[in-house]
């Protein structure tokens, strides 16, 4: 069941509207160049609870060391991990390794056109495998992400279900142009519909809105806080040809499994120096850390590595946050 009006002449103005806004207004970004599948699908993948901002560098560099499907399937996974250092959330970079993998060795390289086979490869959940399916091969299947729910609700004026929000939108989608139609929602959720203040003046269907911003805000989830120390042990001239202590996570973390960090340890109890403190935010959680430095490396499994190879190994995001604090990377 859906929750927009079923009135014919609503849903073509609602449609029309929509795209000429955003035929107009999108932003321009990289993986809107083509509609090539192994880009629009990598793009997925980084887009993935992390920001545009974020993912667009990332998104050309990745490109550039692996160009295609094949490449991709070929690499060792420390490259692969080595690319998405940055990005977050490593299980991704996994799984889009793993599904390259299964592109190349059981379909020969030739990717799925429809999103019921999407769903069938590592990674992939229902709303990637729509978007990918509508943008790269006009499947006429909507999305719902979170923007897209936000829109659903304001213009609905209701509190819907997930499977009404799936319903609504596949009701609304534009099927002679869903791969825009899918993008014009989430733009319009990103940039106008936005969570705390809409801009409902701007908005191409205000005329179609129940809300019109009324109900608007969305409740933001309170974040926590923590402390977490690292040590920061080098030898040699860290700026020049010197060595810096790293330790790896165990292969089977739940987070970013394999990659290398400084040594976490306990506050120094006096003894230690601060070097500095840097800020960092993982979803729901604030981190102050505190990086000490002297002392030497206690954890057993700490290995020494060239600040010269830094660039080359899968460090996680704050540690490369830390290392370019210190000016080492
Ligand atoms: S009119 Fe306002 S609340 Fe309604 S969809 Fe547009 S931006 Fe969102």
């Amino acid at each position: 069941m859906n929750s927009f009006p079923r009135h014919e002449g609503l849903t073509r103005k609602f449609r029309r509207s929509l795209l000429d806004w955003y035929y107009v207004h999108r932003r321009d970004l990289p993986w809107r160049a083509n509609r090539d599948p192994y880009r629009v699908w990598i793009s997925e993948i980084m887009l993935q609870q992390t920001r545009v901002a974020a993912v667009i560098g990332h998104y050309h560099e990745f490109l550039r060391r692996f160009p295609t499907v094949k490449k991709l399937a070929k690499a060792r996974e420390s490259s692969v991990l080595a690319a998405w250092s940055g990005l977050g959330y490593y299980r991704r970079a996994h799984m889009l390794h793993a599904a390259a993998r299964m592109i190349v060795r059981q379909r020969g390289g030739v990717f799925p056109d429809r999103a019921e086979q999407w769903l069938d490869l590592p990674g992939i959940g229902r709303y990637t495998a729509a978007a990918i399916a509508s943008i790269a091969f006009d499947e006429p299947v909507a999305v719902v992400d979170g923007n897209v729910e936000r829109v659903l609700q304001r213009v609905s004026g209701k509190a819907l279900t997930r499977e009404r929000f799936w319903n609504t939108a596949q009701y609304l989608l534009d099927v002679e142009h869903p791969g825009n139609f899918n993008q014009a929602m989430m733009e319009l959720g990103a940039t106008v519909c936005t969570p705390r203040a809409p801009a409902c003046l701007t908005c191409p269907i205000v005329d179609l809105c129940a809300t019109r911003g009324e109900t608007a805000t969305t409740k933001s989830i309170p974040q926590k806080k923590r402390e977490i120390h690292y040590s920061l042990v080098c030898r040699g001239d860290r700026h020049h040809g010197g060595e810096v202590s790293l330790v790896r996570r165990p292969l089977d973390a739940s987070l970013m499994a394999g990659m290398w960090e400084l040594p976490e340890i306990e506050p120094p109890n006096g003894d230690g120096k601060l070097a500095f403190t840097v800020r960092h935010s993982i979803t729901v959680t604030d981190y102050t850390v505190r990086v000490w430095s002297g002392g030497t490396a206690r954890s057993l499994n700490c290995r020494w590595f060239g600040t010269s190879k830094l660039k080359e190994i899968a460090l996680t995001g704050l540690t490369r946050k830390i290392l370019r604090k210190a000016e080492i990377l």
